[in-house]
């Protein structure tokens, strides 16, 4: 099934790595077609090549729109040379067979990422190269497409001893080359879907009475592309293979993060760091500082300076923050970095580093990830695969509705002084970074007992005061503390764990049919309660 390469069309947006082709097109005395720059380029490289325009006997025209869009091309590219029938066809029209085709095409992405406005953006829409790869690979039958300059030199080594490929491995160059182009049209959709949004003037395709959908946001279908970056030496367990992939299109992500010293991250590095950085990043202008382990929050603090948030947040539970993971939503300080130089930790993120901050952390603790994130955009989407399907939903956000104290339902006590208003505000917001059941304790600025992940609400609430009580050297931390939690009590009696202990003042969504006796318990005890009227769910 082998079919040596004796005709081969070369049409290349990124000339890179052509040169071992031109070397091997000379060595085999190859007949090669090929497009303007290209053609220029192969030339130049001592290819005896064809343009295009002498094949087609048009020349390219509408600014490069239609350059190989052509039967001379297309008919060559598709004509199945196992089928006798064809082969005469093309014998007929005096049109020439391919036996490869080697296409990378416009860099759409890239074009869009460097902000690029719409007119040059539809320029660097593809048409001639999607089609000649789209044909080419339908036809592997007989030829062999290349879209991938890291399979270069593996053709070139079939071009130069004359053995081609074998229909297996036609197929295999024809899956990837599919794959090249859905991504590239996924790509291009997830642009207009930004951009080109479903105007007024076509009717809703909603049901009667049914909520008309944000296409924009829920498109019928999604065709989103993630690129892969790498492997990673295995997933969550080592007998889980696992790899990253990125988005083409956004590169301000966090899975975005430029790595400026340790190890290689992995799998449960990327998890936990995502969660803490999740945690602190629209916190700004507060200088916020989280220290995450297995996807939750062991500490998180509002400071001064990034060294005093890590010092505060670091305290509130110094036994799991070994091994755990940081993140800062501003510029690490030297300060902040010999804050962090005595505990082991796997991980550091923030935007930016001083240049002493980042040198000691690169020498006195060679082991740690140093991650340098971009600022954070708000409102991405949020996605998430459960068996068979994906959720997609709206990112929970620190400004969401409820988070303004202004909007807060004063239920019991007397209203919260300044500072005890502004750690009920902060213990609001950092809950949401806590999976649920929450249950969130804070002293000035500062967690000080987190209660998280349990299946029901009281225990989530035991734990948040245990924690609180014993971490500290037996210091009650609990009494005159602030709670949130994230979602309603369903009962009185998780509320009356806080309150026993001392809790002076909780901020919780309301919402349960027996608000009356929790709020009652808190008027009983005489402490301070607000309800939100929303709530931080985090599964
Ligand atoms: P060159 O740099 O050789 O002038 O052009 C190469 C690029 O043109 C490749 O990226 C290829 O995919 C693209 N291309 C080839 N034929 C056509 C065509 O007919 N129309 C458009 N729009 N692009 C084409």
């Amino acid at each position: 099934t082998n079919r040596p390469i004796r005709r081969a069309l070369v049409s290349v947006f990124h000339k890179e790595g052509i040169e071992v082709l031109a070397e091997a097109f000379i060595k085999a005395g190859t007949e090669v077609v090929s497009t303007g720059s290209t053609a220029a380029r192969l030339a130049e490289l001592g290819v005896a090549v064809t343009e295009v325009s002498q094949v087609t006997g048009f020349p390219e025209c509408l600014d490069g729109r239609v350059k190989t869009l052509d039967p001379h091309i297309h008919a060559g590219i598709l004509a199945d040379m196992t089928n006798p029938d064809h082969a005469s066809q093309l014998e007929e029209f005096g049109i020439k067979p391919f036996d490869l085709v080697v296409v990378n095409l416009y860099p759409f992405a890239d074009t869009v990422r460097s902000g690029a406005d719409e007119a040059a953006t539809i320029e660097k829409i593809d048409i001639g190269g999607p089609s000649m790869v789209r044909g080419a690979a339908k036809n592997s039958a007989t030829v062999a497409i290349v879209t991938d300059p890291a399979d270069y030199a593996l053709v070139a080594g079939r071009i130069a001893d004359g053995t081609g490929f074998s229909l297996e491995e036609r197929r295999w160059l024809a899956g990837k080359a599919f794959a090249h182009t859905a991504s590239y049209d996924a790509t291009i959709n997830e642009w207009t879907a930004k951009h080109w949004p479903k105007p007024a003037t076509v009717a809703s395709a909603a049901a009667e009475g049914e909520e008309e959908v944000n296409e924009a946001k829920f498109p019928a279908t999604f065709t989103r592309t993630w690129d892969r970056a790498h492997t990673l030496r295995y997933g969550e367990n080592s007998h889980q293979q696992a790899a990253l992939y990125l988005d083409p299109l956004d590169r301000t992500g966090f899975a975005h993060a430029e790595q400026l010293g340790g190890k290689p991250m992995s799998y449960n590095n990327y998890v936990d760091a995502d969660a803490a950085w999740r945690a602190v990043w629209d916190m700004a202008p507060a200088i916020a500082v989280a220290v995450v382990k297995h996807n939750n929050p062991c500490g998180l603090a509002i400071g001064e300076t990034a060294a005093d948030a890590h010092r505060k947040a670091h305290a509130c539970d110094p036994v799991s923050a070994y091994g755990g993971v940081i993140a800062c939503n501003s510029t690490v300080t030297l300060e902040m970095a010999e804050s962090v130089r005595p505990i082991f930790t796997e991980v550091i993120v923030a935007p930016a580093y001083d240049d002493d901050a980042l040198e000691l952390l690169r020498t006195k603790k060679k082991n740690l990830r140093i991650l340098k994130v971009a600022e954070p955009v708000k409102g991405r989407t949020q996605f998430r695969q459960i068996d068979g399907g994906l959720l997609v939903q709206d990112m929970d956000l620190i400004d969401a509705l409820g988070d303004d104290p202004d909007s807060w339902k004063l239920v019991s006590g007397e209203p919260a002084d300044e500072a005890t208003l502004k750690d009920l505000v902060f213990a609001w917001r950092a809950v949401r970074c806590v999976k649920s059941n929450a249950i969130l304790l804070a002293h000035d600025q500062a967690t000080v007992g987190i209660g998280m992940g349990q299946v029901n609400r009281v225990d989530s609430c035991h734990l948040a005061v245990e924690r609180a009580n014993t971490l500290a050297d037996g210091a009650d931390r609990a009494t005159g503390a602030v709670a949130a939690s994230d979602a309603f009590f369903p009962f009185a009696d998780g509320a009356e764990t806080l309150m026993a202990a001392g809790v002076k003042a909780i901020v919780q969504p309301g919402g349960s049919i027996r608000d009356e006796e929790v709020i009652e318990a808190a008027k009983k005890a005489g402490v301070t309660m607000y309800l939100t009227g929303t709530r931080h769910f985090f599964h």
